[in-house]
């Protein structure tokens, strides 16, 4: 790590600024060469750099000046890589970037690999890897909330959260070493029922982290909404509605979605990808079926089905009980209120776990801000934003499901009076697991798969 990278930090194309990135204990010299308080046709002025104060001044390669410029020097450690950093403002344009950039190679700095001024950032220590996964998830994100997800994390929520379940299993594996290490010793470990009070912390604290892995990877890639009914009942009419512009073809022949019809919008900052699917009912027309099985694909792939029915018509008991699986959360719109009148509204049976349908007109926009309300509430009613560290992220997740096997087996083990070597065996892999998601056990496959979903520049 004593070499020197430097790369753009800023997306290629033109802008008002762009910036390059230096990193590593020659950056201060490297700058030093390439830039002057004046431009190359005046006396060059060696430029006296401060820590953390920009300085205005000029790129120049020999007799030519290349751009005007801010630099910004940061000494070690106050700086993202925590080595000595220097950031080069110059306008942005391809060309422009692109010679700065070749001159500082030409002085002896190396090209940046993707991810690796996040990568030396975390390998001195400055931030840990849950910090440096947020970095790529900031830079990702496609709505508000998995912002907010990805800076929390990026203060170290999560991290912190880890480590002070390391640091009490640590206690408890010291306690269990010196068991076995002074056998002798009749009070070297003993289990209390605080212990079992603690222990069981733990393994809570990692089931609810789990747990809300699965609500908070809707903010990565989106709830799913499949929209689904009768024919005719007006799926594509509230589709429309609900992301207010037309995209699904509304006509008055039963039938014409054939073909899921897909979009995305954002609802109070959640992403949602909305399908539209065709009408089930029973019919012979072999396109229709053919969109019907596709109907039913699209249920099965959905976080969430919103079963539309219509006033005037029995709640259609058999079609919703054959294609609607037993665990999907759904809600039930009755559409068309505005012809409802006198007319009966159908009521789901109490099989289901909501049976108050949300009245809605596709038609006149009645009932549709109660029914994307109703959408976030059954989605990420449980789901407190900030409140704590969460884990939208599978890596993590995966060592989470690992250290919680090892944990439950050491607490059974405990009370059924297991021996200790195996009882600190399974304390020591669970550590072992949490520590991986912080990277302090981290094995180096895990880090280059974390760096290089970077961007290079980052
Ligand atoms: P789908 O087959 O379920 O997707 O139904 P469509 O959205 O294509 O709508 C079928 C017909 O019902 C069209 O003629 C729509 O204009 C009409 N429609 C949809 N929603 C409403 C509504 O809320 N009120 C009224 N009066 N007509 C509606």
């Amino acid at each position: 790590m004593t070499d020197t990278i430097a790369a753009i930090a800023t997306p290629f194309g033109s802008g008002g600024i762009g910036v390059i990135r230096i990193s590593g204990l020659q950056s201060f010299n490297l700058a030093a060469k390439i830039f002057s308080k004046t431009p190359a046709d005046v006396d060059k002025r060696a430029p006296q750099f401060i820590s953390h104060r920009v300085s205005h001044g000029f790129i120049c390669d020999g007799e030519t000046t290349i751009d005007e410029v801010l630099v910004v020097p940061m000494k070690a450690p106050r700086s993202y890589t925590a080595e000595d950093v220097v950031e080069i403002q110059a306008h942005s344009g391809t060309i422009v970037l692109r010679r700065i950039l070749d001159l500082l190679f030409s002085h002896g700095a190396r090209p940046a690999e993707p991810g690796e001024f996040t990568r030396r950032a975390f390998l001195n220590g400055r931030i840990d890897l849950t910090q440096a996964e947020a970095v790529a998830d900031i830079i990702n994100a496609r709505s508000d909330s998995s912002l907010k997800f990805a800076a929390s994390q990026n203060l170290g929520t999560l991290g912190q959260s880890i480590r002070n379940m390391i640091s009490g299993l640590t206690q408890f594996l010291a306690r269990l070493e010196a068991a076995i290490d002074f056998p002798d010793d009749a009070g070297a470990f003993s289990y209390t029922s605080r212990d079992k009070a603690e222990l069981q912390l733990v393994a809570d604290k990692i089931g609810g982290l789990i747990q809300q892995h699965k609500d908070a990877c809707f903010l990565k890639t989106g709830i799913r909404l499949a929209i689904c009914g009768e024919p005719n009942v007006g799926k594509s009419s509230i589709m429309n509605r609900i992301l207010e512009k037309e995209k699904s073809i509304i006509t008055a022949v039963p039938g014409t979605t054939r073909d899921p019809i897909e979009d995305s919008l954002i609802i109070e900052g959640i992403p949602f990808v909305i399908v539209d699917t065709a009408g089930i009912h029973q019919t012979d027309d072999l396109v229709e079926i053919i969109g019907i099985e596709k109907a039913r694909d699209q249920i099965e792939a959905a976080d969430i089905v919103l079963y539309v029915i219509e006033p005037g018509k029995p709640f259609p008991e058999k079609t919703v009980s054959t294609t609607l699986p037993d665990d999907k959360p759904v809600i039930f719109a009755i559409n068309k209120m505005d012809l409802a009148h006198e007319l009966d509204l159908p009521q789901p049976p109490s099989t289901y776990a909501d049976t108050s349908p949300v009245e809605v007109s596709a038609l006149t926009g009645q009932g549709i801000n109660t029914l994307r309300t109703k959408l976030l509430e059954r989605c990420i009613g449980n789901l407190e934003i900030g409140d704590d560290a969460v884990i939208p992220n599978l890596r993590h997740k995966n060592a989470l499901v690992q250290a919680l096997e090892h944990m439950t087996t050491m607490m059974e083990g405990l009370e059924n009076g297991q021996e200790e070597e195996t009882l600190a065996l399974d304390v020591k892999n669970c550590i072992d697991h949490l520590g991986t998601i912080t990277g302090d056990t981290a094995p180096p496959d895990i880090l280059d798969a974390v760096f290089n979903n970077f961007c290079i520049g980052k």
